[in-house]
C-alpha cells in the first residue's frame, strides 16, 4: 500500500456559496505560525541537489472548491487507526505577503483520484501550484490534511520548498498515516527540518475547515465524540515522532 487513493468525486462548485469568500483578506487559522523554510533550513536554495520532483510529470489539475459535509465527516474523523479511508482530502489555502500583510489567493481541495493515481494530494497540489507560482512573490500556504504525508511525497515537498524559499508551508492532519513506519516518521522529520510547521488539526481547524471548505447550506459543525481526546493522543504521537 503505498497511499491512501481510490476513485474520487468530480470537481462540483456549488453555485449559492458567497462569492465574497474568494476575496476577502484572509488571516489564517489562528495557530499558524510564520515559519519561514529558508530561515529554518539555513540557506536553501542554493545547492543543486539532483531534482527528482515527480510531481512534474503530472498534468496540474484544478481543486475542488467545496466537500459535501458527509464526505468531511467520514474522511476528517481523527481516528488514531481509521479503516476504509482510502482518499486523502486536502483542503489549501495560498496567501502572499503584501505590504507586511497576508493576502488571499486562492483556496480548494485535492483528492486523490483512483486507486491507480501515483499522484498524491501533495503532489497534486505542487504540480497545480508550480504552474502559476512566482518567484518575485513570497506564499503562505496551509494544508488541512486528512492523511499525513506519506514518505516519498514528504521528500518531494522539502525538495520542493529547499528550490523555492519564497513558500512557506503549514500541514495539519487529521491522522497520522501509518505512523510506526520508520520511514514514513522520518519523512515528518525531514519536513520539520526543512521549516514546516507539522501539527495536529485541532478542534478550531475542523471548524474552520467546516466553515471554508465544506458546502454545509448553513448548518453548524457538529463534532464527534472524542475529537479533543483522539486529538492529545494524536499530537503526543507526533511529539513522540518529530523529536
Ligand atoms: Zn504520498
Amino acid at each position: 500500500v503505498t497511499g491512501p487513493c481510490c476513485p474520487c468525486p468530480s470537481p462540483r462548485p456549488h453555485p449559492s456559496l458567497p462569492a465574497g469568500k474568494g476575496s476577502r483578506e484572509c488571516s489564517g487559522p489562528t495557530r499558524v505560525q510564520g515559519l519561514c523554510s529558508a530561515d529554518a533550513s539555513g540557506n536553501s536554495s542554493s545547492e543543486d541537489s539532483p531534482s527528482v520532483f515527480t510531481f512534474l510529470s503530472f498534468a496540474p489539475r484544478n481543486p475542488m472548491k467545496w466537500l459535501d459535509p458527509q464526505t468531511f465527516y467520514f474522511n476528517f474523523d481523527n481516528l488514531q487507526y481509521a479503516y476504509g479511508r482510502y482518499h486523502c482530502y486536502l483542503c489549501f489555502q495560498v496567501e502572499r505577503e503584501v505590504n507586511g500583510s497576508l493576502v488571499h489567493v486562492d483556496m480548494g481541495v485535492f483528492v486523490n483520484q483512483s486507486a491507480d493515481d501515483n499522484c498524491h494530494v501533495e503532489l497534486c497540489f505542487l504540480s497545480w501550484f508550480y504552474a502559476w507560482l512566482s518567484p518575485d512573490e513570497r506564499y503562505h500556504v496551509t494544508w488541512f490534511m486528512s492523511w499525513s504525508p506519506c514518505s516519498q511525497c514528504a521528500q518531494q515537498v522539502a525538495e520542493f520548498l529547499k528550490k523555492h524559499s519564497n513558500v512557506n508551508l503549514s500541514i495539519f492532519a487529521a491522522r497520522l498515516y501509518h505512523f510506526k513506519d520508520p520511514e514514513i516518521q522520518q519523512g515528518l522529520r525531514t519536513l520539520k527540518r526543512t521549516g514546516v510547521q507539522v501539527a495536529i488539526m485541532y478542534f478550531s481547524d475542523f471548524l474552520y475547515c467546516w466553515n471554508n471548505f465544506v458546502r454545509h447550506g448553513g448548518m453548524r459543525f457538529i463534532p464527534w465524540k472524542g475529537i479533543n481526546k483522539n486529538y492529545w493522543i494524536l499530537v503526543t504521537t507526533l511529539e513522540e515522532i518529530l523529536w
